[in-house]
């Protein structure tokens, strides 16, 4: 039974278009745009239990699940735009269950724009025979967008409905249908439809066939057999659709979902790209994919992967410079737009190499489509080769456009995983060289909000205090280290930092070991959390360092010392060089003394004595006596092993008497001295009786220099001068052998000699009393021959004033 629900609703041809309906595999009806029922077959009507109410309208809506209303909406909405759609829904039978069935929904192409619906699942044997069915109901079958073929019961072409040629054929609607029609693919199936045919059951079945634009696409078709009233097989009615781009799509969908999930686990860009290479040209068998990627600071290519050819890929880009005119994938990179061959004359006016590989592979097009990141810089290259010398359908366009979209995703996680990786490792080293660091220094580090007792620590930091790693740092467990002596201190320091003050402080610690450590604290404040001062410090470990300066001064306190008794052998040694000069200069105003004493004693004797000359040679005696006095006094001093006495000092006058010490000697030598002393010469503090050991050794050595010199004046020039407002000089010039180039500071290396029976320490000495005077001491060559030795020391004119 078949019904009409709408009196006035369009029939099929002259029959009874209910006739027609039931003529149909499965459940079917038609609805308006609305959703109306407008006719329904006998099965639809068994299925549900609809009762033919007069004039009642049903709405399709009623029998469908709520949840599956808005996309059967959606699917006639789509059909009535697009095309055949395909949709699953649950279904309401007449025990009220809910069966879910796929459906084909499908424009009708006559007036009204209803919709033909056909639920495919319910596909059950048409009783009909083939032969029965009349023009009625191929003109039906025409009016329809889903693809109908009636098929012979040895698979011969029959029938094919406008829907079906157009699809087949480009050439519109042929004269001969079978001459045209491409069916070779449907032999495959011959064995699924004679199980069917066995079976007496509708068969689903999918194969490829050429389309009208020369493309094999995929179709899916419901097979049902048609047979006679006595039972024979009459045939056999294939409604089948175009399901290449829903498969493409679910593929598409399948891998981008996969390919997503390998860049997501982190695998490497060339093997998601790899991956995505094999998808696209899986999807589009024409063509060959390459991906290159460019180096991180986008000067090189790098092979990415290739569905094939990638030895040749390799060859032509990989390492090599992004920067070259005239290959397509450098201009795709560096102008960041997509570079087209579409011709072998275009080709060669592109880099040589991939024209040649183009023609050995018998390639006539090429795409060079820049892959982006997200700032906008060139990270890749994707290059499409085909056969065939045309751009891409929209289909291929989608799926490139696809791959374009994962590799660009790939290739900026990649990178930046790259970049992270680098800067992780950077941290980690200089974490390492920090820790490192602290160890070696002995330097642990800390932050500390005092105020809140929070503290972070360094490894180091718990190494020093002897603590274990694992305790929580706190101020307390620090003091419990403090030395009993260093409480107060430290106690006092953690108060001043509790007030916001910075702090540099040494004191001592008591490790478990009872070993007793020096350390030096140091924090100053980086920031303020609210009004609380979070300081950054360091606690160094100075215990070594400290020994080591105790050691240092003790060194230096025994060097002193025995500077000191080397100046006084010294000291001792020059005096003795000038015992001649000395014995003379205390014989002298002996001898005077003598004469004198001897004349007064003549003159007393006379008769009458002579009392005015008596005086007089009475008086030389007392001046000659007082002189050779005068020169033992100071002989005694220069022995005597004193310690430094400051005192105010007239450096000219020192000058002097180290003069008149050594006048004899120098005249001995034929020495001609010079002395240009500066009048008015502020004073000086000092020790008297070492800078006169300075200046002594300074004429000893000038006197020793010109020893040899014979063929010029034997020159000694004594010299004072105000450097400046604050620094009075002497120098001591002479016209002897001179200084050799590197000496002018060997010579107050100690021990450093160039005489046979030199010590070498004379001006070391010299140079160490001028220092602790706070002056400099120096040598220098001559303009002329000779050489010049020199001191400064700092005046005390404001002093004096
Ligand atoms: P010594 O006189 O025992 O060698 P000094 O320390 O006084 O020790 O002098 C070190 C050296 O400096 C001398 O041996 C000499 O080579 C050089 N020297 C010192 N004064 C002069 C000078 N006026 N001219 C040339 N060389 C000098």
């Amino acid at each position: 039974m078949s019904m009409s629900l709408d009196e006035d609703a369009v029939t099929y041809g002259a029959n009874d278009g209910l006739g027609i309906l039931n003529s149909l595999p499965g459940l079917v009806w038609t609805t308006d745009e609305a959703g109306t029922l407008r006719y329904v077959n006998t099965r639809f009507i068994d299925f549900t239990g609809l009762m033919n109410d007069q004039g009642e309208s049903w709405q399709l809506a009623s029998f469908l699940h709520p949840d599956d209303q808005l996309v059967t909406v959606r699917a006639q909405k789509d059909a009535q735009q697009g095309g055949v759609q395909l949709v699953a829904a649950r279904f309401r039978r007449r025990d009220g269950q809910f069966i879910l069935l796929n459906l084909s929904v499908s424009p009708m192409n006559g007036p009204g724009g209803d919709v033909c619906w056909l639920a495919i699942d319910r596909l059950e044997t048409i009783d009909n025979p083939i032969s029965n069915a009349d023009r009625d109901f191929r003109n039906f079958l025409d009016s329809l967008s889903l693809q109908a073929l009636l098929l012979t019961p040895t698979l011969e072409l029959d029938f094919a409905n406008h829907a079906a040629w157009r699809w087949y054929s480009s050439s519109g609607v042929p004269q001969d249908r079978r001459a045209n029609f491409n069916l070779g693919k449907l032999e495959e199936i011959a064995f699924q439809l004679q199980a069917g045919q066995n079976r007496n059951e509708p068969a689903v079945v999918s194969y490829q066939a050429l389309s009208a634009d020369g493309t094999l696409r995929w179709l899916e078709a419901h097979v049902t057999p048609i047979r006679e009233q006595n039972g024979e097989l009459a045939g056999y009615c294939v409604l089948q659709t175009d399901v290449q781009d829903s498969r493409d799509s679910s593929h598409l969908l399948g891998h981008e979902m996969e390919i997503l999930e390998m860049v997501a686990r982190g695998a490497p860009s060339a093997s998601v790209l790899q991956r995505l290479c094999d998808v696209v040209a899986d999807l589009v068998p024409d063509l060959v994919c390459g991906f290159l990627e460019l180096s991180l600071d986008r000067k090189l290519f790098r092979m990415g992967a290739a569905s094939s050819l990638a030895g040749e890929f390799r060859e032509i880009f990989d390492g090599k410079s992004v920067i070259s005119d005239k290959n397509p994938c450098s201009t795709a990179a560096l102008t960041k737009r997509t570079v087209e061959i579409a011709t072998m004359a275009e080709c060669d006016q592109h880099d040589t190499l991939m024209g040649e590989m183009m023609l050995a592979n018998a390639l006539h097009y090429c795409k060079a489509i820049p892959i982006l990141s997200p700032y906008g810089n060139t990270a890749g290259i994707l290059i499409i080769l085909r056969h065939q010398q045309a751009d891409f359908r929209p289909r291929e366009q989608q799926i490139v456009d696809r791959a374009k979209h994962i590799a660009a995703i790939s290739i900026d996680r990649t990178r930046h995983e790259e970049a992270l990786l680098k800067r992780e490792t950077q941290v980690e080293r200089s974490q390492a060289q920090l820790v490192a660091a602290q160890r070696i220094s002995s330097t642990g580090s800390f932050t500390s909000d005092i105020q809140r007792d929070e503290n972070i620590w360094s490894e180091e930091f718990y190494r020093i205090f002897d603590l274990d790693p694992e305790l929580k740092p706190s101020i307390d467990a620090v003091r419990e280290r403090v030395h009993p002596e260093d409480l107060e201190l430290f106690d006092f320091e953690m108060k001043r930092g509790f007030a916001g003050e910075d702090a540099d402080f040494v004191f001592r610690i008591i490790r478990t070991d009872e070993t007793l450590r020096f350390i030096r604290g140091l924090a100053r404040i980086t920031h303020y959390i609210g009004d609380h001062p979070v300081f950054m410090g360091t606690v160094q470990d100075i215990t070594e360092t400290r020994r080591a300066e105790d050691a240092l001064r003790r060194g230096e306190e025994a060097l002193a010392k025995a500077r000191e008794e080397l100046a006084y052998v010294s000291r001792v040694m020059t005096i003795s060089a000038l015992t001649t000069s000395i014995a003379h200069e205390v014989s002298q105003p002996l001898s005077g003394i003598l004469a004198n004493a001897s004349a007064c004693v003549r003159l007393l004797a006379l008769d009458p004595p002579n009392i005015a000359s008596a005086t007089d040679t009475a008086r030389r005696t007392i001046r000659d006596t007082m002189r050779a006095t005068e020169v033992i006094k100071r002989l005694r001093a220069m022995f005597n092993r004193q310690s430094p006495a400051m005192e105010t000092i007239d450096l000219n006058e020192i000058a002097r008497e180290v003069i008149a010490l050594s006048a004899r000697d120098m005249r001995e030598k034929l020495i001609v001295l010079e002395a240009r002393l500066a009048p008015e010469l502020p004073p000086i503090t000092g020790d008297r009786i070492q800078l006169q050991q300075v200046i002594l050794n300074m004429v000893l050595n000038g006197i020793e220099a010109m020893a040899e010199t014979e063929e010029r004046p034997r020159r000694l020039l004594v010299r004072t001068a105000l450097a400046s407002e604050d620094m009075i000089t002497l120098s001591i010039s002479d016209a002897g052998v001179g200084i050799a180039p590197d000496a002018p500071e060997k010579m107050f290396e100690p021990f450093f000699t160039t005489k046979r029976n030199g010590m070498g320490i004379g001006l070391s000495i010299s140079r160490s009393i001028v220092e602790n005077h706070g002056g400099r001491m120096w040598a220098m060559s001559n303009d002329g021959p000779g050489a010049t030795v020199a001191f400064s020391l700092p005046s005390i004119e404001e002093k004096c004033v």
